[in-house]
């Protein structure tokens, strides 16, 4: 999947690189029918989003012990804040690589299809579904003001 450094604007619509989905909705435009955003993400419309959690193999990430809670807050969120417009299929790049040349590495590599959104002040945090499994076996540690946002928003 690709890279996208933590707080920068989120671009799904101008970056989409698969033709003939039939989705070509611009940036700015709001999702007609047959969109398969949830209520969530409708709730997010008119605040910018930003980039959380889009790791890549070759790019250093922040490291740490995660705040009591993040965890089983961002499980809960697969849930609750879970929405369907994704940037595709992705694999975990750490796990993919060392599962790779395995007999039946695809099926036992972490992946996630789904996005969270997470609202914070003035902005909408997007994470890949993936975000869980960094935090809890990578060691990757979200910018504070995410993490802020995860845990008031998860009660
Ligand atoms: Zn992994």
């Amino acid at each position: 999947m690709t890279y996208y450094a933590d707080l920068t604007p989120y671009t799904y619509d101008t970056d989409r690189s698969s033709p003939g989905t039939g989705q070509t909705a611009g940036p700015g435009e709001t999702a007609g029918p047959g969109e398969t955003d949830g209520p969530a993400s409708r709730a997010f419309r008119g605040l910018p989003q930003v980039n959380v959690g889009w790791l890549a193999r070759v790019r250093p990430y922040a490291k740490g012990d995660a705040p009591p809670g993040l965890v089983d807050a961002l499980k809960g969120m697969r849930h609750t804040h879970r929405v369907e417009q994704t940037r595709g299929y992705h694999f975990c790049p750490w796990c993919a690589a060392r599962l790779l040349g395995l007999v039946g590495a695809r099926d036992n590599c972490p992946r996630g299809s789904a996005e969270i959104r997470v609202i914070g002040e003035g902005v909408v945090y997007a994470a890949p579904e993936l975000i869980t499994h960094y935090v809890e076996a990578h060691g990757y540690a979200p910018p504070a003001e995410f993490v802020r946002a995860v845990l008031a928003s998860s009660g």
